[in-house]
């Protein structure tokens, strides 16, 4: 039998303890509760932590309002780290890894049946979870048996990892859907193909992201479309942000086209139209309507994590829908192989697309508050924290 390292006595954490507290956290020493871990759990080490747009908001307003806000907890569920004990075969110690943003409980009929986004027991890291170290702004997390674990190949840097377990692991849950309702359009993941007839290559599916400015799961929606053989175009948000999604391979449409912002130009029908949430405010549609846009049996797909409020301004056209036979998925989670999904898709493209753009400078956990503000000022699509 294999010896298991002694855990650590005491990590890290930074306590959020409530949007109406002033500070409304503290960075503090806390004993590690534990002595052992439990069948499949992972304790690691911290390596970065990035903070979500979704956890640097709970620091402005608790969901429910902050009188209902009762115990203090760790947020953050976004890290790369190194394990430093397993209870899980095939996870070992000394291995550099990312996970799942949740732990599914692996066992209830959702779970069974492979629908792990519809897990009745599923919870989030970072949230209210009901043990200790469960959040990533801390030196350690403990990961429970039902979290998906993903060693980190060497090309990956670790800032570029923290891509996988959110944005991106969405991202790709969202277009392999979408892949399953447009057969014969796209295959293998290469773009114009021979036609039926053996001639003329087909032209490449289109698909539009809109309000990818808005957050990072539209940039990397762009990238993720683009690899699978989409002709990708979008629009929304401002000109700068639009900017760096053509650099994620998508073709920009500007509101206020001129000599330093050709636009490109949509096609009059497209296959896919994507909305994608993902900061306070997108996914709102300010262009004509998604469903306008859509060829008959086109698809949209609904990505990311709705606003508080729930994405209210979006409205879909249920006489449209019909009227053209349009497919609607809704995607704000993922399968845990999408995680690997996620990892090999940085690996494959990391000379591709210039991932380095999209996060901030490493922040100190004793300059979190500077992490904060520019968290919700929204210069970086994501920042990246160093909790120890
Ligand atoms: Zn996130
Ligand atoms: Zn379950």
């Amino acid at each position: 039998m294999v010896r298991q390292p002694a855990l650590p006595t005491h990590a890290t954490c930074l306590l959020f303890v409530g949007p109406s507290r002033r500070p409304c956290f503290v960075v503090e020493r806390c004993r590690v509760p534990f002595e052992e871990l439990g069948n499949s759990e992972v304790l690691i080490r911290v390596r970065l932590a990035g903070l979500c747009h979704a956890d640097a908001r709970r620091f402005v307003h608790a969901p429910g309002g902050a009188a209902d806000f009762t115990d203090a907890l760790i947020p953050g569920h976004e890290a790369v780290g190194d394990v430093v004990a397993s209870q899980r075969p095939g996870v070992d110690v000394g291995a550099r890894v990312v996970f799942s943003a949740f732990n599914w409980c692996m066992e209830c009929d959702c779970c069974r049946q492979g629908a792990h986004v519809a897990c009745e027991n599923a919870t989030k890291y970072g949230g209210q979870p009901p043990w200790a170290l469960g959040g990533t702004l801390s030196s350690h997390v403990l990961l429970r048996g039902g979290t998906a674990v993903c060693a980190v190949p060497p090309a990956v840097p670790d800032a570029r990892a923290l891509l996988a377990a959110c944005p991106l692991a969405a991202a790709i849950a969202g277009v392999r859907r979408l892949l399953l309702l447009l057969p014969g359009r796209v295959e293998g993941g290469t773009a114009g193909q021979r036609g039926d007839d053996g001639g003329r290559p087909a032209p490449p599916p289109t698909a539009l992201v809109q309000d990818c400015g808005g957050g990072l799961v539209g940039i990397l929606a762009c990238a993720v479309l683009a690899e699978s053989g989409f002709m990708v175009f979008c629009e929304g948000g401002d000109v700068s942000r639009l900017r760096l999604a053509a650099k994620f391979r998508a073709n920009p449409v500007f509101k206020d086209a001129g000599p330093l912002t050709p636009s490109a130009t949509l096609p009059d029908r497209l296959d896919v139209v994507v909305m994608a949430f993902g900061v306070d405010g997108a996914g709102s549609p300010r262009t004509a309507g998604p469903h306008a846009r859509l060829r008959a049996g086109g698809c949209l797909l609904l990505l990311g994590q709705p606003p508080p409020g729930g994405g209210s301004g979006t409205t879909l056209e249920a006489g449209a829908i019909l009227a053209k036979g349009l497919s609607v998925i809704g995607n704000s989670e993922y399968e845990p192989d999408n995680l690997q999904d996620a990892v090999q898709f940085l690996e494959a493209t990391g000379g591709k697309f210039p991932y380095d753009e999209l996060l901030s400078p490493v922040y100190g956990m004793t300059d979190f508050q500077s992490a904060l503000a520019s968290a919700l000022d929204g210069k970086f699509l994501r920042v990246v924290v160093r909790p120890s």
